[in-house]
Protein backbone atom coordinates (compact mmCIF):
# COMPACT_ATOMS: atom_id res chain seq x y z
CA UNK A 1 0.00 0.00 0.00
CA UNK A 2 1.18 3.27 -0.99
CA UNK A 3 1.29 6.16 2.16
CA UNK A 4 0.07 9.99 1.57
CA UNK A 5 1.17 11.82 4.62
CA UNK A 6 -1.02 14.92 4.12
CA UNK A 7 0.58 18.52 5.62
CA UNK A 8 -2.71 20.91 5.92
CA UNK A 9 -4.23 22.83 8.27
CA UNK A 10 -7.41 23.35 6.31
CA UNK A 11 -9.83 20.57 7.79
CA UNK A 12 -11.95 20.39 4.58
CA UNK A 13 -9.58 20.25 2.53
CA UNK A 14 -7.78 17.50 4.63
CA UNK A 15 -10.90 15.74 4.64
CA UNK A 16 -11.46 15.56 0.95
CA UNK A 17 -7.99 14.37 0.47
CA UNK A 18 -8.48 11.35 2.72
CA UNK A 19 -11.65 10.43 1.90
CA UNK A 20 -10.45 10.36 -2.15
CA UNK A 21 -7.37 8.74 -1.26
CA UNK A 22 -8.69 5.77 0.73
CA UNK A 23 -11.03 5.23 -1.92
CA UNK A 24 -8.17 4.79 -3.83
CA UNK A 25 -6.47 2.50 -1.18
CA UNK A 26 -4.09 4.96 -0.37
CA UNK A 27 -3.00 4.82 3.62
CA UNK A 28 -3.21 8.26 4.99
CA UNK A 29 -2.13 9.97 7.66
CA UNK A 30 -2.39 13.68 7.90
CA UNK A 31 -0.95 16.63 10.41
CA UNK A 32 -2.23 19.57 10.80
CA UNK A 33 0.91 21.75 11.19
CA UNK A 34 4.56 21.64 9.97
CA UNK A 35 5.74 20.24 13.23
CA UNK A 36 3.42 16.96 13.15
CA UNK A 37 4.21 17.22 9.88
CA UNK A 38 8.14 16.56 10.46
CA UNK A 39 7.62 14.33 13.34
CA UNK A 40 4.78 11.50 11.54
CA UNK A 41 7.34 11.61 8.47
CA UNK A 42 9.98 10.16 10.36
CA UNK A 43 7.69 7.81 12.43
CA UNK A 44 5.31 6.57 9.43
CA UNK A 45 8.14 6.42 6.58
CA UNK A 46 5.16 7.98 3.93
CA UNK A 47 5.70 6.95 0.42
CA UNK A 48 5.04 10.63 -0.88
CA UNK A 49 4.24 13.88 1.37
CA UNK A 50 1.44 16.30 0.20
CA UNK A 51 2.61 19.83 1.74
CA UNK A 52 0.63 23.26 2.00
CA UNK A 53 2.55 26.01 2.34
CA UNK A 54 0.86 28.38 4.45
CA UNK A 55 1.22 26.17 7.67
CA UNK A 56 0.13 27.37 10.78
CA UNK A 57 2.96 27.18 12.59
CA UNK A 58 6.40 27.19 9.90
CA UNK A 59 6.93 28.09 6.38
CA UNK A 60 6.08 24.76 3.99
CA UNK A 61 9.57 25.81 2.28
CA UNK A 62 11.44 25.36 5.29
CA UNK A 63 8.90 22.67 6.36
CA UNK A 64 10.75 21.29 3.09
CA UNK A 65 14.49 22.14 3.80
CA UNK A 66 13.89 20.49 7.38
CA UNK A 67 12.86 17.17 5.52
CA UNK A 68 15.29 17.05 2.27
CA UNK A 69 18.33 16.98 5.11
CA UNK A 70 17.73 13.75 5.55
CA UNK A 71 14.49 12.33 3.31
CA UNK A 72 14.50 11.84 -0.49
CA UNK A 73 10.45 11.28 0.04
CA UNK A 74 8.74 12.86 -3.28
CA UNK A 75 6.82 15.84 -1.92
CA UNK A 76 3.79 17.47 -3.66
CA UNK A 77 3.24 20.99 -2.73
CA UNK A 78 -0.62 22.25 -2.40
CA UNK A 79 -0.29 26.30 -3.28
CA UNK A 80 -2.41 29.66 -3.38
CA UNK A 81 -2.92 30.58 -7.16
CA UNK A 82 -0.95 33.95 -6.27
CA UNK A 83 2.23 32.40 -5.16
CA UNK A 84 4.32 31.56 -7.87
CA UNK A 85 7.72 33.12 -6.18
CA UNK A 86 6.94 30.66 -3.63
CA UNK A 87 6.15 27.83 -5.67
CA UNK A 88 9.52 28.07 -7.02
CA UNK A 89 11.38 28.49 -3.66
CA UNK A 90 9.45 25.54 -2.67
CA UNK A 91 10.96 23.52 -5.91
CA UNK A 92 14.47 24.82 -5.24
CA UNK A 93 14.29 23.79 -1.70
CA UNK A 94 13.51 20.39 -2.72
CA UNK A 95 9.86 19.90 -3.36
CA UNK A 96 9.29 17.41 -6.47
CA UNK A 97 6.10 19.09 -8.19
CA UNK A 98 2.81 21.28 -7.29
CA UNK A 99 -0.31 21.77 -7.78
CA UNK A 100 -2.39 25.08 -7.56
CA UNK A 101 -5.49 25.51 -5.39
CA UNK A 102 -7.99 24.80 -5.93
CA UNK A 103 -7.25 21.91 -7.74
CA UNK A 104 -9.04 18.76 -9.62
CA UNK A 105 -9.04 16.22 -7.48
CA UNK A 106 -7.93 14.19 -10.68
CA UNK A 107 -5.33 16.66 -11.30
CA UNK A 108 -3.92 15.93 -7.91
CA UNK A 109 -4.61 11.85 -8.02
CA UNK A 110 -2.42 12.25 -11.68
CA UNK A 111 0.41 13.95 -10.04
CA UNK A 112 0.58 11.68 -7.15
CA UNK A 113 1.19 8.75 -9.21
CA UNK A 114 3.78 10.33 -11.25
CA UNK A 115 5.63 11.45 -8.02
CA UNK A 116 5.33 8.15 -6.78
CA UNK A 117 6.36 6.13 -9.69
CA UNK A 118 9.18 8.52 -10.73
CA UNK A 119 10.87 8.01 -6.90
CA UNK A 120 10.09 4.63 -7.80
CA UNK A 121 11.67 4.03 -10.73
CA UNK A 122 15.32 2.32 -9.86
CA UNK A 123 18.03 5.00 -10.68
CA UNK A 124 20.13 2.33 -11.65
CA UNK A 125 17.72 1.45 -14.64
CA UNK A 126 18.62 3.16 -18.05
CA UNK A 127 16.02 6.17 -19.28
CA UNK A 128 14.05 5.10 -22.06
CA UNK A 129 16.15 5.89 -25.04
CA UNK A 130 13.65 6.99 -27.61
CA UNK A 131 10.60 9.42 -26.43
CA UNK A 132 7.17 9.19 -28.77
CA UNK A 133 4.79 11.68 -29.23
CA UNK A 134 2.09 11.81 -32.01
CA UNK A 135 3.91 14.45 -33.68
CA UNK A 136 7.44 13.92 -33.23
CA UNK A 137 10.48 11.29 -31.50
CA UNK A 138 13.40 11.83 -29.76
CA UNK A 139 16.00 9.53 -29.80
CA UNK A 140 17.65 10.66 -26.93
CA UNK A 141 21.15 8.83 -27.49
CA UNK A 142 21.47 9.68 -30.88
CA UNK A 143 20.59 13.00 -30.52
CA UNK A 144 18.00 12.71 -33.17
CA UNK A 145 14.50 14.02 -33.12
CA UNK A 146 12.03 13.20 -36.16
CA UNK A 147 9.04 14.54 -37.32
CA UNK A 148 6.73 13.12 -39.28
CA UNK A 149 8.85 10.79 -41.27
CA UNK A 150 11.72 14.19 -41.42
CA UNK A 151 14.94 14.80 -39.56
CA UNK A 152 14.36 17.73 -37.35
CA UNK A 153 17.77 19.94 -37.01
CA UNK A 154 18.28 21.29 -33.93
CA UNK A 155 21.36 23.69 -32.85
CA UNK A 156 23.30 22.29 -29.54
CA UNK A 157 21.41 24.80 -26.97
CA UNK A 158 17.99 23.46 -28.35
CA UNK A 159 18.91 19.82 -28.08
CA UNK A 160 20.27 20.26 -24.40
CA UNK A 161 16.64 22.34 -23.37
CA UNK A 162 15.24 19.33 -24.92
CA UNK A 163 16.94 16.96 -23.23
CA UNK A 164 16.07 18.34 -20.07
CA UNK A 165 12.63 19.12 -20.53
CA UNK A 166 11.56 15.39 -21.88
CA UNK A 167 13.92 13.88 -19.28
CA UNK A 168 11.25 15.09 -16.86
CA UNK A 169 8.20 14.32 -18.30
CA UNK A 170 5.02 15.83 -17.34
CA UNK A 171 7.18 18.07 -14.01
CA UNK A 172 7.76 22.23 -13.90
CA UNK A 173 12.05 22.63 -14.91
CA UNK A 174 12.24 26.14 -13.78
CA UNK A 175 13.79 28.69 -15.66
CA UNK A 176 16.39 28.97 -13.08
CA UNK A 177 17.65 25.09 -13.15
CA UNK A 178 17.14 25.36 -17.29
CA UNK A 179 19.64 29.00 -17.14
CA UNK A 180 22.12 26.97 -15.02
CA UNK A 181 22.24 23.96 -17.07
CA UNK A 182 22.30 25.02 -20.39
CA UNK A 183 24.22 28.53 -20.07
CA UNK A 184 25.89 28.10 -16.42
CA UNK A 185 23.96 31.06 -15.19
CA UNK A 186 21.27 31.77 -13.16
CA UNK A 187 20.15 35.36 -13.69
CA UNK A 188 16.87 35.82 -13.67
CA UNK A 189 17.49 38.68 -16.30
CA UNK A 190 18.68 36.48 -19.05
CA UNK A 191 15.01 34.21 -19.05
CA UNK A 192 14.55 35.87 -22.58
CA UNK A 193 16.83 33.35 -23.54
CA UNK A 194 14.83 30.49 -22.70
CA UNK A 195 11.61 32.70 -24.23
CA UNK A 196 13.54 32.74 -27.83
CA UNK A 197 14.89 29.52 -27.58
CA UNK A 198 11.99 27.81 -26.69
CA UNK A 199 9.93 29.65 -29.41
CA UNK A 200 12.49 28.04 -31.80
CA UNK A 201 11.52 24.49 -30.59
CA UNK A 202 8.39 25.28 -30.12
CA UNK A 203 8.54 26.20 -34.31
CA UNK A 204 10.34 22.98 -34.92
CA UNK A 205 8.18 20.35 -32.96
CA UNK A 206 4.72 22.00 -32.53
CA UNK A 207 1.85 21.80 -34.72
CA UNK A 208 0.55 25.27 -33.72
CA UNK A 209 3.85 26.93 -32.24
CA UNK A 210 1.49 29.46 -30.62
CA UNK A 211 -0.64 27.08 -29.06
CA UNK A 212 2.01 24.02 -27.69
CA UNK A 213 0.93 20.88 -27.08
CA UNK A 214 3.82 19.32 -26.18
CA UNK A 215 6.39 22.03 -24.64
CA UNK A 216 4.26 24.18 -22.26
CA UNK A 217 4.97 27.58 -20.10
CA UNK A 218 4.09 27.90 -16.44
CA UNK A 219 3.67 31.13 -16.51
CA UNK A 220 6.75 33.17 -14.29
CA UNK A 221 8.12 29.88 -13.15
CA UNK A 222 9.32 27.71 -16.05
CA UNK A 223 8.67 25.02 -18.60
CA UNK A 224 7.29 21.56 -18.73
CA UNK A 225 7.27 18.74 -20.88
CA UNK A 226 3.88 16.89 -21.77
CA UNK A 227 4.76 13.45 -23.51
CA1 LIG B 1 -2.90 26.55 4.84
Amino acid sequence: MTRVLVVEDDPQLVRALVINLQARHYGVDAAPDGATGLRLAAARAPDVILLDLGLPDMDGVDAIRSLRRWSTVPILVLSARQASGEKVAALEAGADDYVTKPFSMNELLARLRAAVRRAANDPSLPEPEVIETDEFSINLSAKRVVRQGQDVRLTPTEWHLLEILVSNPGRLVTRKHLLEEVWGFSQTGKTNYLRVYMAQLRRKLEADPSHPRYLITEPGMGYRFEG
